[in-house]
């Protein structure tokens, strides 16, 4: 799927903003921060209309962010193969050598047993350590 059929499956509007950054997520096949994505759309980058397509996008279920601390936030693809479904919850891995994410799409995050009276809305999970390439 491209950019535009994936706007198109999401009925979201297709802008030039917005396919750059699926694209730049789709190509690289990983995720990708802000400044990541910054490069690869060079001077079509802008920063306020950045974030408002990044918050459409998570919206719309396209992309989601991954917060790994106070400096590090990156934005990763969904894939909606499976009958176009987002609940699709899973860990990701953060490489302390090369800082590259990755979605770990078959760790799926346990669901935690709550004292009562409270409620889970979010839960992530972030493995930290070396990835394959760096672990050689
Ligand atoms: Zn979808
Ligand atoms: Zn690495
Ligand atoms: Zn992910």
């Amino acid at each position: 799927m491209n950019a535009t059929e994936i706007l198109k499956l999401h009925e979201i509007k297709k802008t030039p903003g917005r396919i750059a950054i699926i694209n730049a997520l789709v190509n690289y096949n990983q995720p990708l921060s802000e400044n990541e994505i910054k490069a690869e759309m060079q001077e079509m980058y802008d920063r306020i209309t950045f974030y408002r397509n990044v918050q459409a996008l998570t919206q719309a279920g396209i992309i989601h962010k991954i917060v790994i601390d106070n400096t590090t936030v990156k934005y990763g693809i969904n894939h909606c193969d499976h009958g176009h479904q987002h609940q699709n919850e899973h860990a990701h891995f953060f490489c302390e050598q090369c800082h590259s994410v990755v979605c770990l799409e078959e760790v799926k995050i346990p669901e935690y047993n709550l004292p009562s009276g409270y409620k889970c809305t979010e839960s992530d999970i972030i493995i930290k350590g070396k990835c394959k390439k760096c672990n050689q």
